[in-house]
C-alpha cells in the first residue's frame, strides 16, 4: 500500500494497519523533509469510539479530565476528558514500524498525479501498490460551500505557575470582531500554556499580527499573566462546511478512477469545527478492516468500503452543515456567539454527542427547539441546503 502524504490522517492510518496486519507493509511519500511536522491535535476522547481508546493512548501527550467555556451570560465547566496528540508522539507511534522496515518512508518527494494503484512522482517515476491513499491535506472544492474558522496560538512559557487547572475551550467573553471570536487555552504545565485566538469569519484571510497583539492583550489582562517567553507560534484556517452538493457527496464511481481519500482532502473532519482527528481515526479503522478481512488481495475492497465510508460522512453531517448556515448565514456575525451560548446550556449527553457527531434525533430536535438565537425569518431561508447551493452557485456564476 502506498499513502501518500505523512500527515495526520496517513500516519494514524499507517500506524492502525500495521499494528493490526503483520504481513502488510507501506510506502508513505511525503513532500517535506519530516514526517507529522509541527503540530498539536486536540479532541474529546469520546468523540473516539469506545474500542480504539486503549490504541490511541499511546499518541496522547496531555488529558485534563473537564474544560470550561465561557459566555456572557453562561459560565461551565463540563467533565468531558478532553485530549491532546503532537507531532512527537504520533512519530513515536509509528517509529517501531520504521524500524521494523514495514513502514518505508520517502521523504522530500512530492507526488505529481495519482491514481487508485498507482502515483507518478514528480520527474515522473511511476510507483505502483495494491492500492494507494490520498492524505495530501485540504483542497478547496467547487461542490462544498465553507465558512472559516481562523486562528493564531502562542504556546508561552510563564515564568511563575499561570494558575489555570483546566482548558478553557471557548473564552467568548472577549470583543466579538467580525464574527464568532473565541480565545482557547489549554494548560499543558503549570509554566506552559497554549493562548488561541479564533475567529468563525465568512472569508479566509487572516491578519496573524494584529491577532498576535490581541493575544498578548489576553494573556496580560485576562490571564493576569505579564512574564513569559513565547515558545511556538501556530496559525491556521480551517474549512467550516455550510452546504455540500448533493450529487458530489454520494457519488460512488470515484472508487474506480481516484486513489482513496483520506483526512482534510477526503472531507473527513468535523463540520462544525474542522477538526479532523477522531475522524482520521474512523477512517484509519475502516481501512485497516478491510485488508484484515481481504488480503492479500485487499485493494477493491479498501476502495469499495472506502466509498460508502465517504457517502455515510455526506449524510452523518448533514445536520451539521444547517447549524452551520444558521451560525454564518442566519445569525448576525456580533450575534453568533449567542448561538453556542445557547448550545452550552443543553445536556453534558448532547454536548458530547455533538463533537463526536452521533446526534439523535432527539438531541437535534432539542437543539433547535426553544426561543431560536438566530431571526426566524432567516433561519428558515437558510434551512434547505438544495436552494442554498442553488443561490451560492448563482452568486459565484454572475461574480465569475
Ligand atoms: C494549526 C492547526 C491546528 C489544528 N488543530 C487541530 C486540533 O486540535 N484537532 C483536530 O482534530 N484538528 C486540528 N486541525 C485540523 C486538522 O486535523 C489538521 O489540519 C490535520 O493535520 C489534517 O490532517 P491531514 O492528514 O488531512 O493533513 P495534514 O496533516 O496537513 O497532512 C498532509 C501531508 O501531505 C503532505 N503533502 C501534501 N501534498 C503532497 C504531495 N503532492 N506529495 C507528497 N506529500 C504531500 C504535506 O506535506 C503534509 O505532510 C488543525 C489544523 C491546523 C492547521
Amino acid at each position: 500500500m502506498i499513502i501518500v502524504g505523512a500527515g495526520l490522517s496517513g500516519l494514524l492510518t499507517a500506524w492502525r494497519c500495521l499494528d493490526v496486519n503483520p504481513d502488510l507493509s507501506i510506502e508513505i511519500i511525503e513532500a517535506s523533509d519530516r514526517i507529522a511536522g509541527d503540530h498539536t491535535w486536540s479532541f474529546n476522547l469520546t468523540d473516539v469510539a469506545e474500542n480504539l481508546r486503549d490504541w490511541i493512548k499511546p499518541f496522547i501527550a496531555y488529558r485534563w479530565d473537564s474544560y470550561d467555556v465561557k459566555f456572557p451570560k453562561r459560565e461551565r465547566t463540563l467533565d468531558i476528558v478532553y485530549c491532546t496528540g503532537n507531532s512527537d508522539t504520533l512519530r513515536a507511534c509509528v517509529q517501531p514500524h520504521i524500524e521494523s522496515g514495514r513502514l518505508k518512508l520517502r521523504l522530500k518527494t512530492s507526488v505529481e498525479t495519482l491514481g487508485p494503484d498507482h502515483v507518478v512522482l514528480k520527474g515522473g517515476e511511476k510507483l505502483r501498490a495494491k492500492c494507494v491513499l490520498d492524505a495530501r491535506g485540504f483542497e478547496p472544492n467547487d461542490d462544498v460551500f465553507l465558512g472559516y474558522q481562523k486562528f493564531v496560538g502562542h504556546v508561552i512559557k510563564t515564568k511563575t505557575p499561570h494558575g489555570l487547572k483546566r482548558p478553557i475551550i471557548m473564552d467568548a467573553t472577549v470583543e466579538q470582531l467580525g464574527g464568532y471570536r473565541f480565545v482557547y487555552c489549554l494548560p499543558y504545565s503549570e509554566t506552559e500554556l497554549l493562548v488561541e485566538d479564533t475567529y468563525y469569519t465568512d472569508g479566509p484571510e487572516l491578519r496573524s499580527q494584529v491577532v498576535d497583539a490581541r493575544i498578548k492583550d489576553y494573556i496580560r489582562d485576562r490571564l493576569g499573566v505579564d512574564h513569559y517567553e513565547l515558545v511556538r507560534r501556530e496559525k491556521g484556517v480551517l474549512p467550516i462546511t455550510l452546504a455540500v452538493d448533493e450529487t458530489y457527496g454520494t457519488d460512488v464511481s470515484m472508487e474506480k478512477t481516484e486513489a482513496v481519500r483520506l483526512g482534510m482532502t477526503g472531507g473527513y473532519y468535523h463540520a462544525v469545527t474542522g477538526y479532523s482527528l477522531p475522524e482520521a481515526v474512523k477512517s484509519a479503522n475502516v481501512v485497516c478492516d478491510m485488508i484484515a478481512k481481504h488480503k492479500p488481495d485487499f485493494g477493491p475492497a479498501v476502495r469499495h468500503e472506502m466509498a460508502y465510508h465517504r457517502v455515510d460522512h455526506y449524510h452523518e453531517e448533514k445536520f451539521l452543515r444547517l447549524l452551520n448556515r444558521m451560525l454564518f448565514r442566519a445569525a448576525k456575525p456580533e450575534r453568533r456567539y449567542a448561538v453556542l451560548e445557547r448550545f452550552y446550556g443543553l445536556s453534558e449527553g448532547i454536548v458530547e454527542r455533538f463533537y463526536r457527531n452521533r446526534l439523535s434525533k432527539k438531541d437535534k430536535l432539542r437543539i433547535l427547539s426553544g426561543k431560536p438565537p438566530v431571526p426566524v425569518t432567516k433561519a428558515l431561508y437558510n434551512f434547505s441546503e438544495k436552494a442554498f447551493i442553488s443561490r451560492e452557485s448563482s452568486k459565484r456564476d454572475s461574480a465569475q
